[in-house]
């Protein structure tokens, strides 16, 4: 592969127990600008994840009963390794993911911000005292770790979506399983190395990819010994597994699916709201759950902001993700494309309007051009469905309670963003949007100071934060009686 200066970054190998396993079979990890084939890698299956519950489950003893301070510090070092190897973790992750190198260089970044975080946060686990209700006894809480953790993630952040769980479950003291999407496993894998080189002990954090996602999950769901189960994906697939999760009952956190509402006011900043629209609808082609899936403009100023829109977004580069000056790279596969297709030609037949893009890219491949469409409705299946392409539907609205009801009817509740500078709306509208994470003034609002997460049928659970460690502890109660 190309470009990748450190060549022990690129891994064919799952990783459990701090070995690399190569299995009988193998599938074709290819390259979405171009289909073309990077890699094949070991196709794992269910004794192989199996075998990595059953290490990580020996390796927690230890791992959890080591200071906080050693943990800490194992993960600091981690979190130094992928900073330095930044560079070709990006190339990497732009090799079979698609995105431009500037953003794979900062979704690296941001991973490893994570892991810096919980470096950080796993000295800072602290318990309680509570008044007792009898002078001959004390009542404390303690919080110890849940057990082995296992994970599966999506292709969209290839990397971060395994920092932010991982850091945090091996900062607690947790050990760590994950099962990265197929079609991007050799991020999953390149963290693997980093981990083993950076002294993380062997069953600590194990990478099982595979195409067989639904065996793999079984096992990752209904293991006894795996004690909590953290996924982000679609909410079909989070249902799904949380069901499998119930029949022992695991702790689960889930990142599903959004339908992030961008409502534009009469008074916001209209230059500002076009450039955090495209920040928060264009990033990564609009293939992050907390893409602004539907733009709620007022009647007042639709026209303005729409010719402003267009404008910039005909200003967008899309191409290879390698290339110089790309700001949207191709779709993750033909499935994709069909699929934001479909909700085009759909809306299109339901009245709306194609103002600019509506197909693919004049370079092939699985490119689609950055689309603006209005005459929108909220019931159109744009409005209705995660477009999860670089697609913005425009949607007029006549007031503050006319923007709220629409923005809230959805079964989904991730992100919402709004522009607006009256401090007494921006009060009313912040705390009326029914979402996990509001961006005011903001299209970019994620960072590991900040719990990441959702409500509704976007999820359960938060990433990140202050907040963050929770998902991997559990509170234990001590009744000292006899005193
Ligand atoms: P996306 O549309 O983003 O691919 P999915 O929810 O289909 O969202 O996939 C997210 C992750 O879930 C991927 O790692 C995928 O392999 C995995 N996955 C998909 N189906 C299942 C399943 N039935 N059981 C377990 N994991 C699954």
């Amino acid at each position: 592969m190309l470009g990748i200066i450190d060549r022990g970054l690129i891994k064919s190998a799952g990783f459990i127990n701090g070995h690399w396993h190569i299995g009988d079979k193998q599938f074709v990890v290819s390259n979405p600008a171009d289909g073309q084939e990077l890699l094949k890698v070991a196709d794992l299956g269910p004794e192989d994840a199996e075998l990595a519950v059953q290490s990580a489950a020996e390796a927690f003893s230890a791992w959890s009963k080591k200071a906080a301070m050693e943990r800490s510090q194992l993960l600091r070092k981690w979190f130094e390794l992928m900073m330095q190897h930044q560079d070709d973790l990006a190339r990497l992750l732009t090799l079979e993911q698609g995105k431009p190198l500037t953003e794979a260089k900062g979704e690296i970044a941001y991973g490893a911000q994570y892991v810096e975080w919980f470096a950080e946060e796993a000295k800072r686990v602290y318990g309680d005292t509570i008044p007792a209700p009898g002078a001959d006894k004390r009542l404390l809480v303690i919080k110890q770790p849940v057990g082995v953790v296992a994970a599966i993630t999506p292709w969209n952040f290839p990397n971060a979506m395994i920092a932010r769980k991982a850091a945090a479950a091996l900062a607690a003291g947790c050990t760590f399983v994950v099962k990265p999407a197929s079609e991007t496993p050799l991020s999953a894998l390149a963290m693997a190395e980093l981990a083993q080189r950076a002294g993380i002990p062997a069953g600590v954090f194990n990478v099982v990819p595979g195409k067989d996602a639904k065996a793999i999950g079984k096992v990752l769901t209904e293991h006894p010994l795996v004690r909590k189960f953290s996924f982000t994906g679609s909410t079909a697939i989070g249902k799904l597994l949380i069901a499998q999760c119930a029949s022992t009952v695991k702790r689960v956190s889930m990142e599903l699916g959004g339908n992030a509402p961008f409502l534009v006011f009469d008074d916001a900043d209209l230059d500002a709201a076009v450039q955090g629209l495209l920040v928060s609808k264009f990033r990564n082609a609009g293939q992050t759950c907390v893409c602004a899936n539907r733009v709620f403009v007022q009647q007042s100023v639709y026209t303005e902001f729409c010719h402003k829109l267009l404008k910039a977004v005909e200003g967008l580069r899309a191409g290879n993700g390698l290339a110089e000056g790309v700001n949207i790279g191709p779709l993750i596969s033909q499935q994709a494309v069909d699929k934001v297709d479909e909700l085009i030609k759909q809306s299109v037949q339901q009245g709306a309007q194609v103002k600019v893009g509506g197909q693919l890219h004049q370079s092939g491949g699985w490119l689609y051009q950055p689309t603006v469409l209005t005459g929108v409705s909220n019931q159109m299946p744009v409005a209705r469905e995660e477009i999860f392409g670089p697609v913005a539907p425009l949607i007029p609205f006549e007031d503050e309670q006319q923007a709220l009801q629409m923005a809230n009817d959805t079964d989904f509740g991730l992100a919402a963003y709004f522009y607006a500078r009256d401090i007494g709306r921006i009060w009313r509208v912040a705390e009326g949007l029914e979402y996990g994470m509001v961006g005011i003034n903001e299209g970019a609002i994620s960072n590991p100071a900040a719990p990441f997460g959702g409500v509704k049928q976007s999820g359960n659970g938060r990433e990140g934060s202050k907040y963050g460690l929770d998902d991997y502890l559990e509170v234990k109660y001590l009744c000292m009686g006899g005193v």
